[in-house]
């Protein structure tokens, strides 16, 4: 007897109708060139994929600013190309200094600790950058082998505005740098040769706007070196780095690489090199702050001060009066929005990355957000945030020539 067919209901009948605006903490939106190119497999070894690689090693160090030549790419989560940073880089006894703003960066802390490193953690109070001077202090107590930072903190919303400093600290106590910029990257600058970074991780849902899944990370020659003088054998095979160079860089197999994703990465790169970083970088800028206005305009408060206050996700205070799930419930089935909640604070997260970043996004987002407050008893000026929201987005038009 063999177990029996289970009862399935068709996909069109669980999906909704139209497709939901993703405006919250990731994945968001995708560009049609993405959705297209996702929908296509090749052969993995083939010389068609050997140029696509090519192509996108070659926009990804536009898009991380840096020259290297071990840009890999993840068939896995952002944090798998955390987990990939973490694991070539640190042996067991590793020094490693961990900053950590939040859920995000405590992970990398948690990474470094199972790989059976000496973890020091610097918990950053909520609402703060990592401070300069604290991490100087650090660097000279400990002496680590690596620190780990996260540009964005999207947990909690913060921005570690300090970053090139402390890159710049650390490379004096020639300790090795990781950056998570999951989050941030394109959305914002980050020059990891000029700053001298040694790892930079990404994933595809967020800042670059492709498919969640696959990430890529960047090593710069010095972390190379490290990975290449090591003499023990990785306890992870998939996420070996001389490993994935076979196929990064050598046109070998390591493993089936997950072709629909990288041709959707493809895309995504290619529509950030088209725009180019200091466009894009304005875009999410004006449309960040423009956002930021709108809510306090409407009467509400926002979770981070503006010295720490992360422009890729926008934290806000929930009233006392609404709770924060009906918010977002409220939102999706009304107006076809959504927005995150969070892993701990009481407060909703709109997401300003890659397409999320569209006045016509704003627009309907802001709506969907001040109606759904109103409707669950929160009286919030949604006229007065409309105009903000407006009037804050001029710039917007005027850099585009959009009449
Ligand atoms: C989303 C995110 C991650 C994790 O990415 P996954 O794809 O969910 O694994 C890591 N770091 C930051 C800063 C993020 O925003």
């Amino acid at each position: 007897m063999y177990i029996q067919v289970p009862n399935i209901v068709p996909l069109d009948n669980i999906l909704p109708d139209e497709p939901l605006l993703m405006m919250g903490a990731g994945p968001v939106p995708i560009p049609a060139k993405v959705a297209s190119a996702n929908s296509i497999v090749i052969n993995h070894l083939g010389n068609t994929m050997a140029q696509i690689i090519e192509q996108v090693k070659a926009m990804a160090r536009y898009v991380f600013q840096t020259e290297s030549q071990h840009i890999l790419g993840v068939a896995g989560p952002g944090s798998a190309a955390m987990e990939m940073a973490i694991v070539n880089l640190i042996q067991p006894d590793d020094k490693v200094l961990s900053i950590c703003n939040g859920f995000f960066s405590s992970r990398l802390a948690e990474m470094a600790t199972r790989s059976h490193a000496n973890v020091q953690r610097y918990t950053v109070p909520n609402g703060e950058f990592a401070n300069v001077e604290e991490v100087a202090r650090l660097l000279n107590e400990f002496q680590p082998k690596v620190l780990t930072i996260v540009q964005g903190e999207t947990s909690n919303t913060v921005f570690n505005r300090s970053l090139p400093e402390i890159c710049a600290l650390a490379k004096k106590h020639h300790c090795l740098v990781i950056v998570d910029a999951v989050c941030t990257l394109s959305t914002m600058p980050l020059e990891m040769d000029k700053w001298h970074i040694d790892a930079v991780i990404t994933g595809g849902q967020k800042g670059l706007s492709s498919i969640p899944g696959v990430s890529l990370v960047a090593f710069s020659d010095q972390a190379w070196q490290v990975i290449n003088e090591r003499e023990d054998t990785l306890r992870h095979w998939c996420l070996d780095a001389k490993l994935a160079d076979q196929f990064w860089y050598k046109k070998s197999y390591h493993y089936t690489a997950p072709v629909s994703g990288i041709l959707a990465l493809h895309e995504a790169l290619r529509l950030v090199c088209n725009e180019t970083l200091p466009k894009r970088f304005e875009r999410h800028l004006i449309c960040s702050v423009a956002l930021q206005a709108s809510i306090e305009a409407m009467g509400l408060s926002l979770f981070v001060p503006k010295p720490a206050r992360l422009n890729s996700v926008v934290g806000i205070n929930m009233p006392d009066n609404v709770n924060s799930m009906e918010l977002l419930n409220f939102m999706s089935s009304h107006y076809k929005v959504e927005i995150s909640g969070s892993f701990g604070p009481n407060i909703v997260r709109i997401g300003q990355m890659g397409e999320q970043s569209r006045a016509h996004n704003l627009f309907r987002t802001v709506h969907a957000f001040g109606s759904s407050m109103k409707a669950l008893g929160k009286e919030v000026d949604l006229p007065n945030g409309v105009a903000a929201l407006e009037s804050n987005l001029q710039p917007l038009s005027q850099s585009f020539n959009v009449t």
